[in-house]
């Protein structure tokens, strides 16, 4: 029983810390912080060519963080928010998301290239799949080239961003085309065998309502009772 208690407040607190959250605290500013040297330091371990630029971003972030240990309440929230606002633009937050945008663009560039549709569109395929493993490799050269300092570094990595869109857009084009095809062609198969069912239709034989004997299509009244094809119901419903 004491153990569920414990739970319930525990949920509690974590509730109320969620809803204070919006409202600045050192703590947590100074999570935001850990956070962001944890994260500076990881890309610095994963891209050794931004290292410079990436040291030169912590030194100059934590330039004022060092400047808001001496402070009050208020004012330390303040300069430990502006310390987290200069680690963490630009580059440093381009290179978060820039993992996940190469693993999509490479998957999306294994499936152009393994597009079997008609001619035209496994040549766009080949084509954009081509240029995606370009992007790639010069992505990949560019992070491992990487840059002096941090206005280079910015400056990688918008171009980076800028190459990956665009070879990612081709690529999606030329998928969303092939997905259209196969439509249409899913649609025109339909329409085909609609079409074919019509033509059996017409061509089927008949079984008189009236004796039940079976006459072919082209008798416009029963062979042997003379009765009109259809009953009347199905005559008023054909005019
Ligand atoms: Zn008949």
């Amino acid at each position: 029983m004491a153990n569920v208690t414990r739970t319930i407040l525990t949920v509690f607190a974590a509730l109320v810390l969620m809803l204070s959250g919006c409202k600045k605290t050192v703590e947590g500013e100074q999570q935001r912080w850990d956070a962001n040297v944890g994260e500076v330091r990881g890309q610095m371990a994963k891209y050794p060519g931004l290292k410079p630029a990436l040291e030169a971003r912590l030194a100059r972030a934590q330039a004022i963080y060092d400047a808001a240990g001496s402070l009050g309440d208020e004012a330390k929230i303040a300069k430990l928010a502006e310390a987290n606002g200069v680690i963490a633009k630009d580059f440093v937050t381009d290179l978060r998301g820039l993992e996940d945008k190469l693993k999509k663009l490479r998957e999306s560039r294994v499936e152009a290239a393994a597009k079997a549709g008609d001619e035209s569109s496994r040549l766009g395929a080949k084509v954009a799949a081509e240029d995606a493993a370009a992007t790639i490799a010069r992505v990949e050269a560019t992070l491992a080239t990487g840059a002096a300092d941090e206005a280079g570094a910015a400056a990688v990595l918008e171009k980076i961003n800028g190459d990956i869109a665009t070879a990612q857009a081709a690529v999606d084009k030329v998928l969303a085309a092939d997905r259209d095809k196969k439509d249409d062609a899913k649609a025109k198969a339909d329409a085909d065998a609609k079409a074919k069912a019509d033509a059996d239709a017409k061509v089927a034989p008949w079984k008189c309502t009236y004796c039940g004997a079976e006459n072919t299509h082209e008798h416009g009244a029963c062979a042997s009772c003379g009765a009109p094809r259809g009953d009347a119901k199905a005559d008023a419903k054909a005019k």
